[in-house]
């Protein structure tokens, strides 16, 4: 069976390696190299049946490159992440998705919005209202708020990217 392709998408910072490696090894790696951009491997039962996927960890300041040009496309959903202690990383959003849309040349892209670093209550500037107007926005994208740090909602958010995908493949098929 062939890999189902996950890109974690985001402003620098947000935690997008933290939730990956939360998701993949199980543990919170506090001080992860920010300019390593990496991909994961990870097998996963959902529904009984066994996926394997990869995850590709995205770093790196360019808005626009040939590279993320090519993952994008080679991609079949992916997650993309902001913190809700820095409104630049909602606003960075809108623009990498107009861009993933544009990519894949489609508007039923398998993605979900993950707003991280829910366990800073003191130091959040983004309200779960602001996330959930921004899904409504979007479609209905699916919202979820994390913590790669308590490991919350993180098994969550790649799941729901992988239904969607088979949900995608099922209408396709029917
Ligand atoms: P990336 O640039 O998007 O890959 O961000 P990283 O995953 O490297 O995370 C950047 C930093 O944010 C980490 O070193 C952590 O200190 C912090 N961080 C990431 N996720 C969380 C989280 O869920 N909670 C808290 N409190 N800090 C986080
Ligand atoms: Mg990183």
């Amino acid at each position: 069976m062939r890999d189902y392709k996950l890109v974690v998408l985001g402003a620098g910072g947000v935690g997008k390696s933290c939730l990956t490696v939360q998701f993949v090894q199980g543990v919170y790696l506090d001080a992860y190299d920010p300019t390593i951009e990496d991909s994961y491997r990870k097998s996963m039962e959902i529904d009984k049946k066994v996926f394997d996927l990869e995850i590709l960890d995205t770093a790196g300041v360019a808005q626009f490159t040939a590279m993320r040009e090519l993952y994008i496309k080679s991609g079949l959903g992916f997650l993309l992440v902001y913190s809700v202690t820095d409104r630049q990383s909602l606003e960075e959003l809108i623009d990498l998705r107009e861009q993933v849309l544009r990519i894949k040349d489609s508007t039923k892209v398998p993605m979900v919005l993950v707003g991280n670093k829910a366990d800073l209550e003191g130091e959040r500037v983004i309200s779960v209202e602001e996330g959930v107007e921004m899904s409504s926005k979007w479609g209905k994208v699916p919202f979820y708020e994390t913590s790669a740090l308590l490991r919350s909602n993180v098994d969550e958010v790649f799941v729901d990217v992988v239904r969607q995908i088979i949900r995608n493949e099922m209408e396709v098929q029917t």
